[in-house]
């Protein structure tokens, strides 16, 4: 086993399995992001550049039809924020979002509140409990790192079947490279689409028949961008794009209230990524938002080091609320979840994966590029 040790530029940590250092002790993580960066100042100019391009375009495609695009919303700064923007540019949104039984109140406050201002439609898919419950208590009994792949793959599959139903072209999100542009560690989560990997999951430690939960496949993917033409676009790209100023135009704005870390609107999502993935896994994902903050230039070092001293939960006492609360829900003994926290990681492709397809598409498209 090697020695713990963390960037002497940014915070990754060994937790991160593949990390290595140079003789500074400068880690691969952050300086790829910033030889990345370096590469994307160009492209971003480029997008910012092609701005009303794109808008019209976005604009032309959606003559004559109910909604310009869709716009998925979680309640989370960076989505909120392309919310805001597509409405100051004219576009009529259709503002999607799935609700899998975990929103905090918090995260329904700002999403109610940010559509109320904008006068923007929101269309909430309610997922099936008895469904999801079992998904993810088959995830759980599998032992795999990412319970998430769950949520973030429905939301897929959520948003390009609204475009498809109102027949527009364009999905906008609030990813941005300068806050989001640092990879995760791969030991860390799943390929998004693998649906694959979830069915197996599934058939090997579910109960409940999968009916209605959406899902999202490679082959999915391919069907909307080469049939329907549906594009997914990364929305903050095209603007300059500063978190702590964008959250501050929404507090003034929106009547919005910030959460202490990033994505932690649904109550699931902030105990898997503040107990179970540290307690149990032991990943901070913490370690790579800072990260990024720290390389965009958004946040000294050392402010991200005073940050990761504090708990991933800022109150101890939300922190056991929540534990009994998830325990509840999804039918925990103190027992079977303290069994199942001691309980080592399985890799998901243990249970089967279609990465591969994607790897291979991906390999065929670069010949042809
Ligand atoms: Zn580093």
């Amino acid at each position: 086993m090697t020695d713990y040790q963390t960037c002497t530029r940014c915070v990754m940590d060994t937790t991160a399995k593949d990390i290595v250092f140079d003789e500074n002790g400068v880690c691969n993580y952050c300086t790829t992001f910033l030889k990345r960066m370096e590469e994307a100042q160009a492209e971003i100019a480029d997008l910012h550049f092609h701005r009303d391009e794109l808008i019209s375009a976005v604009k032309s495609n959606g003559k004559g039809k109910e909604y310009d695009c869709i716009v998925g919303v979680s309640g989370g700064v960076d989505s909120s924020y392309a919310l805001y923007l597509a409405v100051k540019h004219g576009l009529r949104p259709l503002a999607v979002h799935l609700d899998n039984g975990w929103n905090s109140e918090l995260a329904s406050h700002n999403i109610a509140n940010m559509v109320d201002h904008l006068g923007v439609d929101l269309y909430t898919h309610v997922i099936d409990w008895e469904e999801n419950r079992d998904l993810q208590l088959s995830f759980f009994k599998a032992n795999v790192v990412d319970i998430e792949l769950l949520m973030d793959n429905a939301m897929l599959a959520l948003n390009y079947q609204q475009a498809v139903k109102y027949g527009v072209r364009h999905i906008l999100f609030g990813y941005n490279r300068a806050t989001e542009g640092m990879s995760i560690p791969p030991q860390w989560n799943q390929y998004k689409r693998d649906v694959y990997n979830i069915q197996q999951i599934h058939k090997r430690f579910g109960n409940v028949p999968i009916k209605t939960h959406p899902l999202f496949s490679t082959v999915d993917y391919m069907r909307y961008k080469y049939i329907y033409r549906i594009k997914q676009i990364a929305f903050l790209n095209y603007f300059p794009y500063n978190k702590s100023e964008a959250l501050e135009l929404l507090q003034k704005e929106f009547c919005y209230k910030p959460y202490p870390y990033k994505h932690y609107e649904s109550v699931f999502t902030r105990f898997y990524q503040g107990y179970i993935l540290p307690r149990k896994f032991g990943y901070d994902k913490r370690r790579v938002h800072l990260s990024n903050l720290i390389i965009s230039g958004q946040l000294t070092r050392e402010e991200a080091i005073k940050l990761l001293e504090c708990s991933p939960y800022p109150d101890p006492r939300q922190e056991e609320q929540d534990r009994i609360f998830v325990m509840k829900k999804l039918g925990f003994s103190e027992e079977s979840f303290s069994l199942y926290m001691s309980a080592p990681e399985v890799p998901h492709q243990i249970y089967g994966s279609e990465k591969w397809l994607w790897d291979l598409l991906s390999a065929v498209a670069r010949i042809f590029r």
